[in-house]
């Protein structure tokens, strides 16, 4: 018997319309009003799910069988390890119905968050061909009965999965990690066991200037000594001709952070380079860069739009990581001001401006809600504010000190949807009006949605 109002109960079976799709990629059945999460089911299928849990507001379920298939539905995702991954969540939905689906959720949160309704949402400028997207590999090693193992955790654990080929990865770097593999096993270097704080290798992260063709690996070790290092070292050189910088980080702490504070060159450049546009950035082991180039641009150029610069403009970039939208604006503006909170990204940033020999940019480290209302004080007023926060979104400070100083156009780079949401609103009450909203996918076959908006000032 159900208990209380709550119409379902764990153990049963029944037959569900699904009618929605969560940004965490279930898909979403209403009985008697009541939610019940269903993963890999779609919207659109009629499908059988066995009650799993049931919480007070809200249930999970698993797809027993699909009754009514979606037009959208993928029967075979080609990744083979999909189900066990959790890296992908969409590989079930077409590219197209997870385009659809992006731009959807991001009416949907804008509405029901942000109470925007009167805005133009466009429909998700998606790639050519989503899949092998990734320019940097992140993979953790370890050992099994006999050898070692190169994967992923499993889902919500901390098992590793051995695995061969990643299909959002680029070639190259699945490449490197298979290579590194044998070449390491061949020479004893064993993999990490993460109970026992034992073994060296616990990562090996590849990276791919997917522009300039040049390749670093970073082997991440537990102690400083590698066995065997120059014949490791010599052999990668064979093994990946192209390679143009090894990297040893040594991280001896019992963490799951993949990076030690401390980095050694092994052979090659410290740096890779790879290009944005007409932009160009130095890549180190540890720099943060993003993971799609060719949607980055895509985005870029989307903000790049929206700020409608002409030269003579001020901008400030806040949460500008290592400068690149920074730089991408500076190439039209008179002056941009970028803010972060990560010392090491701002050096990054400035040595891009040198690289880029760009002079019209000024680069602070700090919170973006204490300096830019510290620049304002100063006297500093923007024709323009382009904002990217982290997940959480903008500090209310930070709004708070937009809508003070007035600026014509506000640029909102956003990589959750919600928060945006939940920010325009404060911007749209301080005098700006939300104009177009543009979703980007930058990670096909995940959940993740990235939008830019273009806001303006109504009220002087
Ligand atoms: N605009 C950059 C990075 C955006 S990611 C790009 O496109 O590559 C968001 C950045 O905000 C990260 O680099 C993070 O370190 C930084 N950050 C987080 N909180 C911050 C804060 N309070 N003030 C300034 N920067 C912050």
């Amino acid at each position: 018997m159900a208990k209380g109002n709550i119409p379902v109960t764990k153990n049963q079976v029944l037959e569900v319309a699904i009618e929605d799709l969560t940004h965490e990629g279930a898909g979403v059945a209403k009985i008697d009003g009541y939610a019940l999460f269903i993963p890999k089911a779609l919207p659109g299928e009629q499908a059988l799910v066995k009650v799993i849990k049931v919480n007070k507001g809200f249930g999970f379920g698993r797809l027993l069988e699909v009754i009514k298939k979606s037009e959208d539905r993928v029967d075979e995702p080609p990744c083979q390890i999909f189900d066990q991954c959790g890296g992908c969540q969409l590989q079930h939905l077409s590219y197209d119905g997870q385009l659809k689906q992006k731009q959807k959720q991001v009416r949907d949160v804008l509405e029901r968050i942000g109470k925007i309704t009167d805005v133009v949402v466009y429909p998700t400028l998606g790639m050519g061909d989503p899949w092998r997207y990734r320019n940097k590999a992140q993979v953790p090693f370890a050992e099994r009965e006999g050898g070692l193992i190169a994967g992923f955790y499993q889902e919500r654990s901390h098992e590793i999965i051995d695995m061969n080929s990643c299909l959002i990865q680029h070639e190259e770097n699945d490449k490197v990690v298979q290579a590194v593999r044998e070449i390491a096993t061949k020479y004893g270097v064993r993999g990490y066991n993460e109970e026992k704080h034992q073994g060296t290798l616990r990562h090996v992260v590849a990276r791919y200037g997917v522009n300039t063709g040049q390749l670093m690996v970073v082997l991440v070790t537990r102690s400083r000594e590698l066995p065997n290092k120059n014949e490791v070292i010599e052999a990668i050189k064979e093994k990946i001709p192209n390679i143009t910088s090894i990297v040893q980080n040594i991280n001896s702490k019992r963490t799951n952070v993949i990076f030690g504070d401390e980095t050694v060159l092994l052979w090659g450049e410290e740096y890779i380079y790879d290009t944005i546009g007409d932009v160009k950035f130095a890549i180190s082991a540890r720099s943060f860069y993003q993971v799609n180039p060719e949607q980055t641009k895509v985005l870029y150029d989307q903000a790049l739009q929206y700020a409608n610069l002409t030269g003579s403009e001020t901008v400030i970039d806040a949460y500008c990581g290592i400068g690149t939208i920074s730089l991408f604006l500076a190439q039209r503006a008179k002056r941009v001001y970028g803010v972060e909170i990560v010392p090491e990204a701002i050096d990054d940033a400035k040595r891009n401006a040198k690289l880029n020999q760009m002079d019209n940019v000024d680069f602070a480290v700090g919170e973006a809600e204490k300096v830019i209302p510290w620049w304002y004080a100063q006297g500093i007023r923007a024709d323009c504010i382009v904002v990217d926060p982290p997940r959480k979104g903008c500090d209310e400070a930070l709004l708070e000190t937009i809508i003070k100083m007035k600026p014509k156009r506000v640029v909102y780079v956003s990589c959750n949807p919600a928060t945006l949401a939940r920010d325009l609103r404060v911007l749209e009450d301080g005098g700006f009006k939300t104009i177009e909203v543009q979703p980007v996918d930058m990670f096909p076959h995940t959940n993740h949605c990235e939008v830019v908006a273009r806001i303006e000032l109504i009220n002087e």
